[in-house]
């Protein structure tokens, strides 16, 4: 049977690689994104490539479009087809909006939420043609209930929740499901910030009692891949209890 093929946006660690090192565990061909640290995307390609599919690694901006049409173009040459669209890519903004620039409030939108529209107006295509296709978005549960200090980023995962549940409707027609993961506190680079009394503090408000791991989402991810054709427009919270 023909292997099936993934893309996974934000790979080169944290949630993105679990992922994309889970589907090539898996079979599947993954096709792994980072825009900056270029070094550690071909780390996260080399242990994909030990799984005996292919990967390919492609350095780029996922909110600017045209940078999006160029890796999409090179999907539809190297595959010819896209299972899967994992949406990941994404960036946290703590501080006071007062103190926020514009600038600042327009890189988190356009990373976090435009990305998720370039991709999955390019993906819809190729899976239209294909008659089936999965896309799953790793939101935040920010984007159910609002974060003090995180006001963009909340904005960000809202809307990533808003588009998920009205392309669901608009594609189940179709036969692809779109979904979404709202991730409580994930134990990521995006967490590093916080001291070790910080930490102590949140984990003792999170029910399980401990952060996520990145494997965890990985593994969602992938069940949402492959099962229920019915299942369409949720927003799933994985956040131990949390919120
Ligand atoms: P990391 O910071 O560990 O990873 C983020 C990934 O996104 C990196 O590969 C990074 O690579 C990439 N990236 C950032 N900007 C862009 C861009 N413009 N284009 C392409 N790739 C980009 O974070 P996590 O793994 O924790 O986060 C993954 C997703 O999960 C994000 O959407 C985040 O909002 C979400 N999430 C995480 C939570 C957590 O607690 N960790 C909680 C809730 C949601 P590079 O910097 O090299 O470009």
């Amino acid at each position: 049977m023909k292997k099936k093929v993934a893309l996974v946006t934000g790979a080169s660690r944290g949630i993105g690689k679990a992922t994309a090192v889970k589907f090539a565990g898996e079979g599947y061909h993954v096709i792994i994104n980072c825009a900056h640290r270029q070094q550690e995307l071909l780390q996260a390609q080399e242990e994909i490539l030990r799984y005996n599919v292919t990967c390919t690694a492609f350095l780029g901006d996922v909110g600017d479009f045209d940078v999006c049409q160029e890796l999409f173009d090179r999907i539809r040459q190297q595959y010819g087809s896209l299972d899967v669209l994992v949406n990941n890519a994404g960036i946290s903004y703590v501080g006071l909006l007062q103190n926020m620039a514009p600038s600042d409030w327009e890189y988190v939108l356009r990373t976090n939420l435009t990305s998720v529209f370039n991709c999955c107006k390019l993906a819809v295509p190729i899976m239209l043609s294909a008659g089936k296709g999965k896309i799953i978005n790793i939101s935040s549960v920010w984007g159910n209930v609002g974060a003090s200090c995180e006001a963009a980023y909340s904005a960000s995962k809202g809307g990533v929740n808003s588009f998920t549940k009205a392309l669901a409707k608009e594609l189940a027609p179709s036969n692809i499901q779109v979904n979404a993961i709202a991730c409580g506190a994930i134990d990521t680079e995006m967490n590093r910030w916080m001291d070790d009394d910080e930490r102590s503090r949140l984990i003792e408000e999170i029910p399980a009692g401990r952060l996520g791991h990145a494997s965890e989402v990985a593994e969602l991810v992938c069940q949402l891949s492959t099962e229920n054709s019915y299942l369409t427009g949720q927003v799933i919270s994985l956040d131990g209890g949390w919120i």
